[in-house]
């Protein structure tokens, strides 16, 4: 073999020998950037270009296919941090098509094998390979894919999944290794990156690296607050059930209670490219990212026949849609001031429809961001949606400049109240220091405090809130509650009818339960689910502003930094003052509930809705981190400590200390079998059926 190789290697161009290296490289390098650190520096279409380059070069010379090339791999390297898993399968990747051309050459190519069942197409989730193991229908293990062969133990993370059962019903084999895809909502996306940036750490490039970042938190509590959502697609035995398609398993996960995602059809091969047609648009209508369409042979018996590379399967292939990019012209640079006093750069786009809708704007986030990326007015720039949500700007089109482009200089004071700014140590935000009285703030403010996760105070929109702080009709967001028909109806664009209207949604926004309000109120580091979460655990108001920071952090979900800035919230007299003025005005959720967590066991299927539960000792059935997750799907929050907030105590074999500080406080106390009969009262725990329009 030796001198065949040393005479294939002397055709090869050094230019080639080099290319090759260079590129392996850097496909290692963004691979790991990417599977590894979830934090990509490139876009998807630019590592794709790369490593199909580096394919190109091996087929063309293949003496250059080293033994550890990336192009033999799948995926990156399993983290530190978890327990490693071999897998039982590998877990492959895809190979892609990324136009017509390559679908019709993989129809072509397995037409043989296609047989009368045709193929079946499956929108391609862009989330997190999992594999998911069942015993006796009970779900005992969840890995991630690692490096395709070593996957990461997640369990703990995967049983935060809502949608996910930890029981199969209907029929199922004794054990059963189940393939799907974690992902995350668009809008929890958009949300977690929110919440990102006010923390000043880094933004997750896409759904998909925010889906794997928050897997792979060390963290349960943190994974749980992320709202991760699963889709399953392949089960390693289907023969054990005797299927014989891909039609009938999928219809078989579905009735195993698991969600799969329903686009899914079977098609002819004449059928193939009019589904991907279909979906190329459609897809921006559902609630998470999908980024092409895994076409699949129907027929189980043809994969094994044709097998799988050592990257990927040969019976499927990932139609990819060409990621949405246009390029416009930045029309302005101006700054906005955020409710918290962040001063952003924003870029001002000649309108662009990109993804679905049309972009006239779009975040530079700070003046770092605004650098690295030199983006200049008058600047033709490339456009895209992160994610297929938050517009983007790669970068400028440097051919394109004419030199008439003008570099753009953050202000060294507040463009809305003139006031000082300041950047402080480390953050990467500069800030509006005037919190009192800067205009821009208080109008932020008031629209994160009507907003839908807040009191959801519909036709209070910005064009009002403008004219509501400019003629100094409303200070703070308790003066909303001041307002009457007759000054409303003088606003421009208000009529009588629109007055009253209004009105009669302030008096409506009263009701917004407690959770409402805490989000509304915009109290740092706690989002529309932090303040469901919180609000879960402390019922009302004043129990929450009495809470200290230990007990604050001994809550699930809740960290220490959210917790501190929740003792500095009501630490602060306005706020006290908003607190009070909101009760006067009779906001429910400013006031203490009544009775307590009673009124608060309002659904049948939640029987531990509004409730804190506490578990101690050991449990027959299943173990601790079960029956508290358990807890949480039927509504429930489970912290470590007993106090007079704690509204159940559940204790197993041999209880420790818990049971005797729960017994002097009076907390009720039920053992094993209480619980679980509780628990049956709301069915198997809210295992929503996947639908459509947000089923994930
Ligand atoms: P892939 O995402 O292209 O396809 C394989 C995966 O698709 C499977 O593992 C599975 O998890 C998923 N999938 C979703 N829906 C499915 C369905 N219905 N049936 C079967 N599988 C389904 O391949 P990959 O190896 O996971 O990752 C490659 C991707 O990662 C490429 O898109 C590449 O651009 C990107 N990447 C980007 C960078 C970067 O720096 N930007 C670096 C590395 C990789």
């Amino acid at each position: 073999m030796a001198p065949v190789e040393r005479d294939e290697s002397r055709q090869v161009p050094d230019s080639a020998r080099l290319r090759a290296e260079r590129l392996r490289e850097e496909v290692e390098r963004h691979g790991r950037l990417y599977y590894v650190l979830d934090a990509p520096e490139i876009p998807d279409d630019e590592y794709d270009a790369l490593f199909a380059e580096l394919v190109g070069l091996e087929e063309r010379y293949p003496v250059l296919r080293t033994p550890d090339s990336p192009t033999l791999r799948v995926g990156g390297r399993a983290a530190d941090g978890f327990a490693k898993v071999p897998l039982v399968e590998p877990m492959l990747s895809l190979d892609n098509a990324l136009g017509a051309e390559d679908l019709s050459a993989f129809l072509v190519r397995t037409a043989p094998f296609a047989g009368d069942s045709g193929y079946v197409c499956e929108l391609k989730i862009d989330g997190l390979a999992v594999s998911l193991l069942y015993e006796d229908g009970f779900f005992v293990r969840g890995t991630t894919r690692g490096d395709g062969r070593v996957g990461e133990d997640v369990t703990a993370n995967i049983r935060t999944i809502r949608n996910l059962p930890l029981r199969l019903s209907g029929e199922y084999p004794p054990s059963v290794e189940i393939r799907g895809e974690v992902l995350i909502q668009r809008d929890h996306f958009a949300e977690l990156n929110a919440l990102r940036e006010e923390r000043g750490e880094p933004l997750f490039a896409n759904p998909r690296n925010a889906a794997a970042g928050s897997l792979r938190q060390l963290d349960p509590a943190i994974v749980a607050e992320r709202r991760l959502s699963i889709f399953v697609y392949s089960m390693l035995n289907p023969e054990a059930l005797a299927l014989r398609t891909q039609q009938e398993l999928l219809t078989r996960l579905g009735e195993m209670g698991l969600p799969v995602q329903p686009a899914w059809r079977a098609c002819s091969p004449d059928e193939v490219a009019g589904f991907v047609e279909e979906w190329r648009g459609r897809r921006f209508d559902l609630p998470y990212a999908t980024d092409g369409v895994v076409v699949k042979l129907n027929s189980l018996a043809s994969w094994s026949e044709l097998g799988s590379t050592s990257h990927a399967p040969r019976w499927a292939i990932a139609f990819k849609y060409p990621p949405e990019e246009k390029t416009t012209r930045v029309e302005d640079i101006v700054v906005s001031v955020g409710r918290t006093g962040a001063l952003t750069p924003v870029a001002i786009l000649a309108p662009v429809e990109v993804s679905g809708t049309v972009v006239r704007r779009a975040s530079l986030h700070n003046e770092d961001e605004l650098r690295r990326k030199d983006v200049r007015i008058g600047d033709l720039v490339r456009v895209r949606k992160a994610g297929e949500i938050i517009p983007e700007i790669l970068g400028p089109v440097l051919e394109q400049r004419t030199g008439t482009e003008r570099e753009f200089v953050m202000p060294d004071r507040c463009p809305a109240c003139g006031g000082a700014v300041a950047r402080l140590a480390g953050e990467a935000a500069v800030r509006c220091l005037n919190r009192a009285s800067c205009p821009a703030q208080l109008k932020e403010g008031i629209l994160h405090f009507a907003s839908r996760n807040g009191m959801d105070i519909r036709g209070l929109g910005e064009k009002i809130v403008d004219q509501l702080v400019d003629r100094g009709m409303v200070h703070s967001p308790a003066d909303l509650y001041d307002l009457g028909e007759e000054a409303l109806a003088r606003l421009d664009r208000m009529g009588g009818k629109s007055a009253q209207n209004l009105v009669a949604e302030l008096r409506k926004s009263k009701e917004r339960p407690f959770s409402n309000l805490l989000s509304a109120l915009g109290i740092r580091f706690t989002g529309a689910r932090g303040a469901e979460i919180l609000a879960a655990a402390f019922l009302d108001m004043p129990s929450l502003q009495s809470a200290g920071e230990e007990e604050l952090s001994s809550v699930d979900g809740v960290g220490p930094v959210t917790a501190e800035a929740i003792r500095s919230f009501f630490g602060q007299p306005e706020n006290m003052r908003l607190l009070e003025r909101l009760a006067e005005a009779g906001v429910k959720g400013a006031l203490p509930a009544e009775g307590g967590a009673a009124g608060l066991e309002k659904e049948g299927a939640r029987p531990f809705e509004g409730m804190r539960l506490v578990f101690t000792g050991e449990m027959r059935s299943m173990t601790r981190s079960e029956a508290e997750e358990l807890a949480r799907r039927l509504g429930g929050t489970c912290t470590s400590s007993v106090s007079g907030r704690t509204s159940l105590v559940v204790a197993g074999e041999n209880p420790g200390s818990k049971i005797e500080k729960a017994r002097s406080l009076g907390v009720r106390i039920l053992d094993e079998q209480e619980f679980l009969k509780m628990a049956e009262a709301g069915g198997e725990g809210g295992q929503e059926k996947p639908r459509e329009d947000g089923g994930a």
